[in-house]
């Protein structure tokens, strides 16, 4: 078995719902499964509202599940006990969209670094520590200088590279980036999608790369899955994806992805798949495909079932009844 054919995660009709009110329940994720291989990025896309921040957490366990399982290698962790669950929470972590907001502003950089280095003992002494402090730092592109300032001194992109060190700092093998780039100019982005490139293949890590447009995940994942509302609309590799987009949402979502050469530009209009409308809200969604008011394919079956998530071969899900009976 290669490395790429170990299952790290395996997600299987994970649902996680809000109780808004008596009679409200928010749907934020619906049924959604997939796997995640060691060394792998799976990037995770879709508009803000559908789901994704909701279900990353859900795979961290820092939302408990309403159904379905989320195994990391092979256990439960919505049914750990409290060892396993420390185990785990050194194994899988999660950086977060605001550096600023996730990062304690009275605390050092290096304390910031230390705390999980102190919480699962990966010091040998203080020599140890500072060393390691050091090491994290450097790894992220940043120096040992750093070490005594606090957050506020450093820029947003920085203060990135500060989230991503405190989350190597315990050794983990799964990284949630939710959203690591969306709030960093554009300059800034690519840097540190090149950083977590380098990294990953550095020390062998894996991620769940989060993000609200496929441009932000094409250069970084292997595979990506397209969300909907709450339910997962398409995941293929990233080559397949971008080549031969299936699903009516994730054509729309490539379409609106801006090409600087004015001829191909020009040339795509012809195909343009505009998005149109709101995101509906997934209180309440309603029968049928949730992408049925958007759509411009929308057929009679699409408001009465919901469509599953099908095999198109190669490992190229769609839920789409546009595919019902290979029906193309
Ligand atoms: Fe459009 Fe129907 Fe496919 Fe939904 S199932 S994306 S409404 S064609």
């Amino acid at each position: 078995m290669s490395e790429q054919d170990e299952v790290i995660l395996s997600v299987s009709h994970l649902k996680k719902y809000f109780q808004l009110s008596r009679t409200e329940v928010l749907k934020a994720v619906d049924d959604v499964s997939f796997e995640i291989h060691k060394g792998e990025t799976l990037g995770m896309v879709g508009e803000s509202g559908c789901g994704k921040t909701t279900c990353g957490r859900t795979c961290i366990g820092l939302y408990q599940k309403t159904d379905g399982t989320v195994l990391y290698r092979g256990q439960d962790i919505h049914n750990l006990n409290k060892t396993e669950q420390f185990a785990f929470r050194k194994n899988a972590q999660m950086v977060f969209q605001d550096p600023f907001g996730s990062l304690d502003p009275r605390m050092t950089v290096a304390d910031i670094i230390a705390e999980g280095i102190d919480i699962h003992h990966l010091a040998k002494d203080n020599k140890d520590r500072s060393e390691q402090i050091f090491r994290y730092l450097e790894l992220v592109g940043l120096n040992r200088e750093h070490a005594n300032r606090f957050v506020h001194e450093f820029s947003g992109g920085q203060r990135q590279r500060i989230g991503i060190a405190r989350a190597l700092a315990v050794q983990p093998e799964f990284l949630v980036l939710d959203e690591p780039i969306s709030a960093l100019d554009v300059s800034i982005q690519a840097q540190i999608v090149n950083l977590l490139i380098e990294l990953q293949q550095k020390m062998g890590l894996t991620y769940l790369f989060i993000a609200h447009d496929l441009s932000m995940v094409k250069h970084i994942s292997d595979r990506v899955a397209v969300m909907y509302l709450g339910t997962l609309v398409e995941l293929t590799t990233s080559e397949q994806l971008y080549a031969d987009p299936k699903h009516p949402y994730t054509k729309a979502l490539l379409s609106a992805i801006p090409i600087p050469d004015p001829d191909v530009e020009e040339a795509r209009d012809a195909v343009r798949i505009p998005l149109e409308g709101e995101v509906p809200s997934p209180i309440n969604p309603g029968e049928g495909c949730r992408f049925r008011k958007r759509c411009r394919f929308a057929k009679e079956a699409c408001g009465k079932t919901m469509p599953p998530l099908k095999d198109l071969g190669n490992g190229h899900f769609v839920a789409c009844h546009l595919y019902d009976n290979d029906d193309e």
